[in-house]
């Protein structure tokens, strides 16, 4: 993580630079996101796909997992950037929305940029009516 002007832009570079870590070698689309805190703090994923095409994981999900790993509080994601290296803006794939909504606020932004333009979203409208389960609600019926 580390504390860096969050326009933008510059959140923008920041993806970009982490979807050069992108490991792609089938699709050869090299996506990279940042999870931007509240704090200004930063955290970078990159997709990694395998040979077993469904073993594959996208941008979003390895920030998030990245973030889990390292203990940050997700309730402190202000926003989350993706960026695609093509001119068309892409929206997150379903199993990054049902990953956003168990992790992040309904009403955190979610921004896709490529190299021409951008599009926003947030968590609840990219997913609504999310899956969620609590064990024990269901455990104490
Ligand atoms: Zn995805």
């Amino acid at each position: 993580m580390s504390e860096i002007n969050t326009t933008l832009q510059a959140s923008k570079q920041l993806a970009i630079q982490a979807s050069h870590h992108a490991y792609a070698p089938y699709s050869q689309f090299k996506v990279g996101a940042v999870l931007i805190l509240k704090t200004g703090e930063t955290i970078t994923g990159c997709n990694v796909e395998n040979v077993s095409y469904g073993l594959s994981n996208c941008a979003e999900r390895t920030a998030i997992f990245r973030a889990v790993a390292q203990g940050v509080d997700l309730t402190q994601v202000d926003r989350v950037i993706i960026y695609t290296p093509s001119d068309r803006v892409y929206s997150p794939c379903g199993a990054c929305r049902q990953v956003m909504a168990e992790f992040l606020a309904a009403d955190t932004a979610v921004i896709s940029t490529c190299d021409t333009r951008d599009k926003t979203w947030t968590v609840g409208t990219l997913l609504p009516d999310a899956f969620h389960f609590d064990i024990e609600d269901y455990r104490a019926k």
